[in-house]
């Protein structure tokens, strides 16, 4: 890893810096790894980080969050300063993806990528620099997300229920690839097959169906709320915890807030939207290896 360009020691570091890198060099790869796991990087001019594979944004390297899109770049190691151009003093990012509108994983990963990144930009005048990991001074996902929604496209569709939303999704400890999930669920862009079919990725109408029980058309509602299997397992979720409420109707994300207001009431546990958001996030694993893996429903109802 230490052979990594963004891990050269360069001229002017410290000397324990020098030796912290002479020993994960010196190390096996696992413990290389664990050095790498605990720092992640501040952006500065973008020349020394690789965009997909060092963590310069959010607390992973973007790879694991858009591994569609690795696979279609010509070059998985460009550096940041590679990913666009300056105009002036205005960064224009230009990714190099060949994205096949074909390919609906990938076409959704990259619009996210476009939204994510868009109000980030590298510094011109300030190296590139590293913070250990969970430094609060290091870019969040969460802080990167805000700045979004600053944006003045976006701003008027913030309603206090939304920002009410934000707070309780940014709090709830899971991983970032399923803060991800609830961010698109509030936002209502996930990409149903529904949603891909607005944007003219599915034209089909045949191919519209629920990936899980076939019945009907593959929006977020029916997927998540009212499809036969969904709504089994989420059924049975609610047996394991031992709760006897009827399960609530509504959107989506009535249903995690209730999941959250049952865990307080029932379990006094105060675990933000972390049920809600694992089990829709099982529930859309499980829909992505039925449609890409090609997993048979009837072995998803046990
Ligand atoms: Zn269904």
């Amino acid at each position: 890893m230490l052979k990594e360009p963004s891990f050269h020691v360069r001229d002017k570091v410290s000397l324990w810096w020098k030796d912290l890198c002479a020993v994960g060099c010196a190390d096996s790869e696992l413990s290389s790894n664990r050095l790498k796991a605990s720092i992640s990087f501040k952006l500065g001019k973008g020349s020394f980080l690789e965009f997909w594979f060092d963590t310069w944004f959010g607390t992973t390297p973007l790879e694991t969050l858009f591994l569609d899109l690795v696979l279609l770049t010509s070059n998985p190691h460009a550096k940041v300063a590679d990913m666009g151009s300056w105009n002036g003093e205005t960064w224009n990012w230009s990714f190099d993806i060949n994205c096949d509108v074909e390919n609906g994983a990938a076409a959704t990963q990259f619009f996210d990528l476009v939204i994510l990144l868009a109000p980030v930009q590298p510094c011109q005048l300030i190296e590139d620099s590293f913070v250990w990991w969970r430094n609060t001074s290091g870019l969040t996902v969460s802080n990167a997300y805000d700045s979004i929604l600053s944006f003045d496209s976006l701003t008027p569709l913030l309603n206090n229920s939304n920002s009410l939303a934000f707070s309780r999704l940014w709090k709830t400890k899971v991983p970032s690839r399923i803060h991800i999930l609830g961010w698109r669920l509030i936002w209502n862009r996930l990409a149903s097959k529904v949603e891909l079919a607005k944007r003219g990725i599915l034209l089909d109408p045949s191919l519209l169906v629920c990936s899980l029980c076939g019945r009907a058309q593959e929006d977020l509602d029916h997927f998540f709320l009212h499809c036969d299997i969904a709504r089994d397992w989420w059924n049975k979720l609610f047996l394991w915890l031992h709760l006897d409420d009827i399960i609530p109707t509504g959107t989506i994300l009535e249903r995690i807030i209730c999941m959250e207001n049952y865990c307080k009431s029932y379990f006094n546990l105060d675990v933000g939207w972390y049920f809600g958001l694992i089990f829709c996030w099982t529930i859309w694993k499980c829909r992505n290896e039925v449609i890409f893996n090609g997993w048979f429903c009837l072995s998803l109802m046990g």
